[in-house]
This record gives structure tokens, sequence and C-alpha cells, in this order.
């Protein structure tokens, strides 16, 4: 099998632990896709679903890590398909601030070498269970005590520095939930951007709804934000209105306008979207919607939706691994037509690639 296949298969169908404690903890909850654990195979990290419905089913089972190189075997119905490695436990782990929150709580490890942080853990789109974004825990990690409501910019600094030099992190993803006001999160964004780059040389992308007013681009490229992502999540009307019933208010020629003007300011291929796919859009509507994104200089990252436990989608299906297939090959193809690569940004979701096979199919078809 493919490396690109197995990926999408282990992305979409989940896998089972033979030893659950291997690798360092896996992530739960936060913000967007979660509940999964990262795996390396060949020298893409990838986010698979270990915590999921769909996984407890899957027919992969990863066998318990071997030996000094710590590799385990990939198993579907006892015949072995391949072989991983997780990840260590990061070292920046194990440090506390001086008022002891230790760094854990303020930013974790995401794939091998991002760092991530949702800087604002709480959103004016979860206070209500009609207006949530059907798909987010945002609000579960910090309920459960894994993380702090606010990261301020000195918190963010230093464990960015620590995380640089303890455990060589390449670079930096900054979301946030949208707080009241016209900013949407770019004034948040943009302080802590300026601390972390006064502390450390380190690539960030920022990770918000489009800001009201266009000139937070040049403000959030001026902090020190490399990359930006604003996710549309789904591409329909239909499915905007139905999964992500708040944030579907901000009509899509929004984030369009919004695209355009931060494309203008950090470039071709460095403003990117999230789209999770398996949600109600067809492949056929995915793909046209990415078409006028890659034409205007976004990235569009799709990925396949995993339900998570807790959040009001925990027990809609995830995505077969055909029809994200049906998409990703069709996506690569046109994302390197139109000049752009995961390997080229800067930072980011797009740059990492853990969650979807994308960046693997490109691969694919540059080789
Ligand atoms: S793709 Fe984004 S959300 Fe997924 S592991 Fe990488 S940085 Fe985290």
């Amino acid at each position: 099998m493919l490396e690109a296949d197995l990926i999408n298969e282990l992305q979409t169908q989940g896998a089972r632990l033979a030893d659950p404690t291997a690798g360092h903890e896996s992530r739960r909850g936060g913000a967007g896709p979660s509940d999964h654990k990262a795996m390396t195979l060949g020298d893409q990290t990838v986010m698979v679903p270990v915590h999921t419905a769909p996984a407890f089913q899957s027919p992969y089972v990863i066998d318990a890590p071997q030996g000094a190189t710590g590799e385990a075997r990939i198993l579907r119905d006892g015949v072995e398909v391949g072989r991983i490695r997780f990840p260590g436990r990061p070292r920046f782990y194990d440090l506390r601030t001086a008022e002891g929150i230790p760094y854990s709580q303020i930013a974790v490890l995401h794939g091998r070498d991002v760092l991530a942080t949702t800087v604002l853990q709480t959103c004016i789109r979860y206070e209500s269970r009609k207006k949530t974004c059907q798909f987010c825990a945002i609000g579960q990690s910090l309920a459960a005590g894994r993380t702090i409501a606010h990261k301020t910019p000195s918190q963010l600094a230093e464990v960015a520095k620590a995380a640089v030099e303890l455990d060589g992190i390449k670079h930096m993803v900054l979301t946030t939930g949208t707080p009241k006001g016209q900013d949407r999160g770019a004034q948040v964004l943009a302080d802590s951007a300026r601390a972390i780059k006064a502390a450390v040389d380190l690539p960030l992308q920022a990770q918000c709804e489009p800001p009201e007013d266009d000139s937070w681009h040049q403000r959030l490229s001026e902090s020190g934000v490399d990359a930006l992502g604003m996710h549309l999540e789904a591409v329909t009307a239909e499915v905007r209105a139905r999964i992500m019933p708040g944030k579907a208010s901000v009509p899509l020629e929004k984030y369009f306008s919004s695209f355009e003007a931060a494309v203008r300011v950090f470039g071709r291929g460095q403003v990117s979207t999230y789209i999770l796919a398996g949600l109600g859009d067809t492949a056929a509507e995915i793909l046209a919607m990415s078409e006028k994104l890659v034409a205007m200089g976004v990235y569009p990252f799709v990925v396949p939706f995993v339900p998570i436990s807790g959040t009001p989608l925990e027990s809609h299906p995830a995505p077969t691994s055909d029809f994200m297939a049906s998409i990703l090959g069709p996506l690569s193809r046109m994302v390197i037509d139109g000049g752009m690569k995961a390997s080229d940004i800067k930072a980011g979701c797009g740059k990492c690639g853990a969650c979807s096979a994308l960046s693997t199919y490109e691969k694919m078809r540059i080789a």
C-alpha cells in the first residue's frame, strides 16, 4: 500500500493501540480536531485518531514499540502493513513557570516539531450549545484543567524559547477562541507574536476568524506573524449553518475579501484555510471551493473530520478513506499546479500536515 493511502486510512479509520501508554500523552480536547496520537511514518508525522468511536472499531492495530529503535508494527487483520515511531515526550513538558504553571498547560507539542497554543481558551461561539461549532472541544480541556484560559504574551515567549532550545521546535501555531470585539482575536495574537519573536527566532502562524478591518493583516505581519489561517471548516451554506451556526453568521464573502487582503500582505501560499471533509459537503463542492481558493493564493488544508468525544458530533461518522482519496488526489495536483506546496509554507497547520494526508499526496506528485 502506498504511504499516502496508508496515512489516509489511518486518519479516517483510526487505530487501536496494543500499548495505550506508548508515546507521549495523546492530544485530547482543545480547539479544532483532537483525540489523536502523533505517529511518524517514514519522514512524515501524522495525527491518528485513537480515542474516538471509529478508532475502537478500526481494523488497524499498532503493536507495542520494540527494542532500541522504538519502532512499532502497524497490523491490519494481523498482517504487518507498515511501521511507525512515536515522537518522544518533549522535555519542555517537565518545566513550570515561576508561578507554578506547567509549560504543558500553556502550549503543547503537535506532530513532531510544532508548538501549538490556544491563546484564549474561551470563545463567543462556544457560549451556547446552539451556537457552538459542533465539532469543537475548546472548553473541554479548560474544564478538565489541562490548560489555562488566557496565556499571556510573556508566558508564551518563555515556553516557546524553552521548546526551541530543549526540543528543537521548528514552528508555532497560535490559535484562539474568538473574543468579543471587531478584531476577532487579532489583537491578542499580535501581542503574543511580538513577545515570542522578541524571545526566540521561531516562524509563527496565527489563526483567527477574519478581522472586521483588513488592516489587521498588516499589524499581524508587523508583530512577527509569518503565515495566517482563517478557517472555513465547511464550504456550503447548508453545512455551515448546521455545523457552526454561530460562525456561519460571518458570510463567505467576508472570508473571501479577507483572504484577498491577507494574501497581499503574507504572500501566495502563506494564507491558508482548514476544511473539514465528511460533514456533508460533497467532494465536488470541496474541490470547487479549493479551486477558487488556490486561484486566490490560499492553501486549502482539507482534513478528514474526526468525531471528538464529548462534542455534539461525537457520534457522527468519520469520512471513508475512499471519500478522502477522491478529494486529496485531485487537490494535491491543483495545489501544485497553483504553485503552492506544504513545504513552502513558513509555519502552521499546512506546513505541519499531520492532520491530513494532503502533503504526502503532494510529495508523491512531485517525486
Ligand atoms: S496540522 Fe495543525 S492541528 Fe494538526 S497537528 Fe499539525 S499543527 Fe496541530
